[in-house]
């Protein structure tokens, strides 16, 4: 699964180059008995199977080799995984992803060997890797040099706490569709003031619980104030 996500785009490139490190580990290199069973059945009685704790924590502690590093549980009742978070883990020089499997791992793992759980969103899906991988890419994307230009992940959706304005390309016109008159303007500062603005939009329209945490300067607010009074005139 993860060679097939990671072997082509942004995060192979990454990896070529030196800046991202990923080391995938099989569980079952870490269990003792001849079957290598990483699973076993719940105890209280209930369907399904329940990682064992004893190969998490002797991969955790063998990959670890006496490093202090944040292990992070993949789990759908973990902390919501966001922008913030991932800039966060980027900080940090190594960190570790535990990914589940069938009906979760045994909570001793969550209490006593996971610095953190971590969620992709409230829904559940069926293991810990498509998750581990989204948290892999959207922490990749904020280590220097990753992507290409910087600037594209610093003017990106929530880099300032809102959503990122509307993009254009060519053609000029589509179908009857047009793109905005202002982005042929030549004018860069009336276009930025038009990209905020936007910005400022959207996120009021689709995410006002996003507005209520950045911090707007007092143009922004002058721009919501029309935005707001042109949506009761409509
Ligand atoms: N019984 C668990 C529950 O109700 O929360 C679901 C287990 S799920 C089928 C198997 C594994 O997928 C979990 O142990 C976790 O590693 C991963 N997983 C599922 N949904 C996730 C989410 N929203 N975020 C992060 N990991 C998730």
């Amino acid at each position: 699964m993860f060679s097939s996500v990671f072997a082509a785009g942004i995060i192979s490139k990454a990896v070529r180059d030196g800046r991202l490190d990923l080391r995938v580990h099989d569980l079952r290199d870490y269990t003792t008995d001849k079957h290598r069973q990483v699973d076993d059945r719940p105890y209280g009685g209930e369907e399904g199977m329940v990682f064992k704790p004893e190969p998490v924590f002797a991969a955790v502690e063998a990959v670890k080799g006496g490093e202090n590093m944040p292990v992070y549980l993949l789990s759908a009742a973990g902390r919501r995984f966001d922008d913030g978070l991932a800039r966060e883990i980027a900080l940090r020089p190594r960190v570790m992803l535990v990914c589940g499997r069938y009906e979760g791992v045994d909570e001793r793992v969550a209490l006593h060997l996971a610095t953190d759980e971590i969620s992709i969103g409230d829904y559940v899906v069926t293991g810990g890797e498509l998750p581990s991988m989204v948290v892999v890419d959207a922490v990749a994307r904020h280590i220097p040099g990753v992507v290409g230009k910087e600037g594209s992940v610093r003017r990106e959706s929530f880099a300032d706490g809102l959503l990122d304005y509307p993009q254009y390309t060519r053609p000029r016109e589509f179908r009857g569709m047009t793109v905005p008159e202002v982005l042929f303007s030549g004018d860069h500062e009336k276009i930025e003031a038009w990209r905020r603005r936007k910005a400022l939009e959207k996120t009021r329209r689709r995410r006002p619980d996003l507005l209520a945490r950045v911090s707007l300067s007092p143009e922004d607010r002058m721009l919501l104030d029309e935005i707001s009074e042109e949506r009761n005139e409509s």
